[in-house]
């Protein structure tokens, strides 16, 4: 980059790039749709036939561009692959039902990714409305807005009315003069891909967000999975472009398949910087790419307990083993730590942190692999065997853990195993091994004769539920610290 470029970027202020997050049914829908009907331009609005994904306003002589698919997916990929999505995110908290699940969740993203955050106060319209309950409800979540002693804007909308929409507007553009979005029009091509589609008609094509440089028909663009030459540039609005600036979405057709979502699309001469930038590429750590790596997700109660765990981790890489952190946070594990699991084959794992029901449901669904533990050295441990097992190539597939806290006898002679269960579920006819540390091979092998929670008698135990388990034979010599593992 030359100093005339750098100096005409200095000049360049690019639209800031706005996402919606929020419980659902706050109102993120209605409120982007209101934006749109009242600050897409009439006529412009009339050309908008489908949406492309996102969507640009002109507030005053400012251009806003507001990604239109609210919810967590999109955003956890996004984040993943082509760094940070959004330059804002407008959190949607209706004023009558308050921070909920999905708030708490959005919250932790933004605070992950450290996306700057406007605090929309939703359905203000309603006789139920109670603001500044609201508010103390964010301090408790760690949200404080400028009335808690904060500085997160918060503005009381309705995007029923239309109520304080202009304020909201008005505070975005606060916010992105103060994180001053610097791009270079004549820079670098560097864009992410946030819709990506086959058209029964127009082949391939993906909508994509510029954040430095122009894009142009023409131009040969990569990125990881697709590449190709921009046949058509389309706005959000259905006008056909020859360039795209920064900070503008538009639709690019002429690729040769729908590429990813998420990844960075960039000039072909720079095909290298992709590499770089997208997240499923080379890690930074300096692995190899590829499976081989380890992908971890980091949960722990306290940040005191995360460092600790990071430092336990660190020492891991830095003797070679191919482990990559790609996210930590406090907390229990939340839906969005298994959707970005999912989307980057990683392993989450957690100290003293819970799995809430249906978190562990997704996660059985989507087969992502959440393991907590009350000790870091076991979580090492275990992670150092997933390695192993990576390594070798070998699928690790955990049907049920259980470990045994203390043991106790019948009358009948039956031994009651005290257990908790640290992986999948065990079953009362599963076939088990138990394992001993120091003792390679298994101790006993055999069958669940029956699974309790207290006194009842149950078909099956999840992770991380206390339960009693008896073997069928009696294994007589079993001890707390064995461990109980499906086979
Ligand atoms: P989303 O799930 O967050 O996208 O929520 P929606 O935009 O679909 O809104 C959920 C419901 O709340 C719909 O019935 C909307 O009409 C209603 N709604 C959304 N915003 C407002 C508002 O500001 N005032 C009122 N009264 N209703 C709203």
């Amino acid at each position: 980059m030359d100093l005339m470029q750098s100096k005409e970027s200095d000049n360049f202020i690019r639209p800031p790039i706005i996402t919606i997050m929020g419980h659902v049914d706050h109102g993120k829908t209605s409120l982007l749709d209101y934006i749109r009907k009242t600050k897409v331009a009439e006529k412009e609005a009339g050309g908008i036939t489908q949406s492309i994904g996102a969507y640009q306003i002109l507030h005053k002589t400012r251009k806003i561009t507001f990604i239109d698919t609210p919810g967590h997916a999109a955003f956890t990929k996004m984040r993943l692959r082509g760094g940070r999505a959004a330059d804002i995110v407008v959190l949607v908290v209706s004023v009558v039902d308050g921070v909920q699940p999905q708030t708490k969740e959005s919250i932790s993203i933004i605070k992950e990714t450290k996306t700057p955050l406007i605090v929309a106060l939703n359905k203000s319209d309603l006789p139920g409305a109670n603001p500044e309950k609201v508010k103390k409800e964010l301090a408790e979540s760690d949200v404080l807005v400028e009335t808690w002693g904060g500085d997160v804007i918060s503005c009381e909308v309705s995007a029923k009315t239309g109520l304080g929409v202009d304020k909201l507007i008005e505070s975005i553009v606060t916010l992105a003069d103060l994180i001053e979005l610097k791009a270079n029009p004549n820079g670098d091509l560097e864009g992410l891909i946030i819709e990506s589609r086959l058209d029964q008609k127009k082949g391939p094509l993906f909508t994509g967000i510029v954040k430095n440089g122009t894009l142009r028909v023409g131009l040969e663009v990569y990125s990881s999975k697709a590449q190709g030459k921009v046949k058509a540039l389309v706005s959000y609005n259905g006008e056909q472009l020859k360039e795209a600036l920064p900070g503008d979405p538009v639709e690019v057709l002429g690729f040769s398949h729908a590429p990813r979502v998420g990844d960075v699309f960039v000039d072909i001469k720079n095909k290298d910087l992709v590499e770089l930038s997208d997240g499923s590429g080379a890690a930074k750590g300096g692995f190899a790419s590829g499976v081989d790596t380890c992908n971890v997700i980091l949960k722990a109660d306290t940040e005191g307990s995360l460092e600790a765990l990071e430092y336990s981790i660190d020492e891991l890489i830095k003797d070679n083993l191919p482990i990559r952190i790609i996210s930590k946070s406090t907390g229990d594990v939340n839906e969005s730590d298994v959707l970005m699991a999912e989307s980057s084959k990683a392993v989450i794992l957690g100290f003293n942190s819970k799995v809430p029901g249906k978190v562990l449901d997704l996660s059985e669904n989507l087969k992502v692999k959440v393991k907590t533990y009350k000790i870091i050295y076991e979580l090492i441990e275990t992670l150092k065997d997933v390695i192993a097992e990576l390594m070798y190539k070998e699928e690790v597939k955990v049907k049920g853990r259980a470990q045994v806290l203390q043991t106790f006898t019948l009358a009948s002679g039956d031994i009651v195993a005290g257990s908790k269960v640290l992986a999948g579920s065990i079953k009362n006819i599963s076939r088990v091994s138990v394992f001993r540390e120091g003792i390679e091979q298994p101790v006993y092998t055999g069958k669940v004769k029956s699974v309790r929670r207290g006194r009842d008698e149950v078909s099956s135990v999840g992770r991380d539920n206390d339960c009693g388990i008896l073997l069928k034979p009696v294994f007589k010599d079993i001890k707390p610290q064995d461990i109980i593992e499906v086979i």
